[in-house]
């Protein structure tokens, strides 16, 4: 890896793109990208195992970015990804990596929404799709979408696709797929699913494997043995001691997940749950919640969490030890992005303690324990997330932008005028707009935006 050249400027990119790179603060590749670029802007198959976190969605982004001609209006890449979630992501890094091109049309294509509105969209060109294998199938059954153009094909998450049951559904995606395509298969592992799938659909790939190191070395892995009967309590004594602002809690199963959702919240903890059973409008709300920071645990399955890709994650806690190791690589792996430091905690009753020894053969790492007498709470003020979310009921429907919210808080009207850092992330989504603001301020922003107007109207706002 030492000779391996970092830098964006030694690959055949556009001068344009370069700059982009740099102003986008891309000064390096990373691992995976110094590794799976030169390849793959050569026209190569490719299977790359990495993490998300890795700069992953770069990689495939400007080796697609790269064979565009936005001139000519064909879907020209297909991204498959295993949530929505991911897939909106994996969009917006594909629309700033695409900023240096003219126009590259980018469409996102997901369940949960109307077909109609994304045939829409696919009417008026797209460049890029990106979506979910089910919604994605729909469309082309419905033939509102056409592959037949496309030269690339990109696999995002193979290996959580394969979990959650698409496999038929991309074999039947890859099969209207042209013969001649550039595949790129993304996975974290490399299960048997992966190898065959990677045997049916890909040509002569280059197997591209970094082990998961940027993210190991800046986690502080911390093992703690407990009694089941003492779980709760030592996740609030873990996150009082340490006191992380945002952090990631894994349970297995739902109801406990509820359970200690309302442990902490007794103990003045601000969290919330994610499982799999909430209602889209529920989760898109905790999600919104989480990414903004207002809200400091998340408290999630591993299921319900996939996709889910959150900067600035201070902490991970095991709160049951998965049996399955990779399972646990990949959760201890949210935390520490992108050169910060993560914190990652895992709880063990003496019955874990086979599962734990699988972990450390896999991890090639032995486990470092930490006494309970070691947690000694920070400080007793509750823990709260430093931010609080604002619900507008209007959205993209509404044609609300995100410079309307900040000036409808920016202004004078009907309340003081707030700075731009006492306000935090806006997310619209097609009915309602989430903005994150301070928490001391947000009864009076709440009062100010329903007395000021957005958008030249008055709106309904409530506190999340
Ligand atoms: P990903 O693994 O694709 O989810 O990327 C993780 C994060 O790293 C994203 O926020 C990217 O914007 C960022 N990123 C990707 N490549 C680079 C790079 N070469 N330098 C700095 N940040 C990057």
């Amino acid at each position: 890896m030492t000779d391996t050249p970092t830098d964006f400027s030694a690959l055949p990119l556009a001068e344009a793109t370069l700059a982009n790179l740099a102003q986008l603060g891309y000064h390096q590749m990373t691992p995976i990208q110094a590794a799976s670029l030169p390849a793959a802007l050569a026209g190569q198959d490719l299977i790359a195992q990495a993490q998300t976190g890795s700069g992953k969605t770069a990689a495939f982004a400007l080796a697609l970015l790269a064979k565009l001609n936005p001139r000519w209006f064909a879907v020209q890449a297909l991204v498959l990804c295993p949530t929505r979630e991911l897939a909106d992501q994996v969009s917006a890094e594909i629309r700033r990596l695409a900023r240096a091109q003219d126009n590259v049309k980018v469409v996102t294509l997901c369940g949960g929404v109307p077909l109609r509105g994304q045939r829409a969209s696919l009417e008026n060109g797209a460049h890029i799709v990106v979506g979910t294998p089910g919604r994605v199938m729909d469309h082309l059954e419905r033939g509102s979408l056409s592959l037949a153009d496309m030269g690339t094909l990109v696999l995002d998450e193979a290996d959580r696709m394969l979990d959650m049951g698409f496999m038929d559904d991309i074999r039947t995606v890859v099969r209207q797929c042209p013969p001649t395509r550039q595949t790129l298969l993304f996975s974290a592992t490399y299960p048997d699913g992966i190898a065959k799938l990677a045997q049916d659909f890909l040509r002569e790939p280059v197997r591209i494997e970094v082990k998961a190191q940027a993210a190991q070395v800046t986690i502080e892995q911390r093992f703690y043995e407990i009694t089941r009967p003492q779980r709760l309590e030592v996740v609030a004594k873990l996150l009082l001691h340490f006191r992380p602002a945002s952090t990631l809690a894994f349970c297995n199963t739902k109801q406990q997940c509820k359970d200690l959702v309302d442990y902490l919240q007794q103990q003045g903890i601000g969290a919330l749950a994610l499982y799999g059973e909430l209602e889209q409008r529920e989760r898109d709300q905790v999600l919104a919640q989480f990414a903004n920071r207002s809200c400091a645990v998340l408290v999630a399955t591993d299921v319900a969490s996939r996709g889910l890709d959150i900067d600035q994650l201070e902490a991970v806690i095991n709160v049951d030890i998965t049996p399955d190791p990779e399972v646990h690589v990949h959760r201890v792996g949210r935390t520490g992005r992108a050169g910060a430091s993560g914190l990652a905690l895992s709880l063990a009753t003496l019955n874990d303690m086979g599962r734990v020894g699988a972990i450390e053969v896999y991890q090639k790492m032995s486990s470092i324990w930490y006494g309970l007498d070691t947690l000694t709470p920070a400080s007793t003020a509750p823990l709260l997330a430093p931010m609080v979310t604002l619900q507008i009921l209007g959205g993209r429907k509404e044609k609300i932008r995100a410079g309307d919210v900040l000036g409808a808080l920016t202004n004078t009207e009907g309340g003081p005028a707030y700075t731009r850092e006492q306000i935090g992330k806006i997310q619209i989504t097609e009915f309602c707009t989430f903005v994150a603001v301070e928490r001391s301020v947000a009864h009076a922003a709440c009062a100010k935006l329903n007395a000021g107007r957005v958008k030249g109207k008055s709106v309904k706002v409530r506190i999340v």
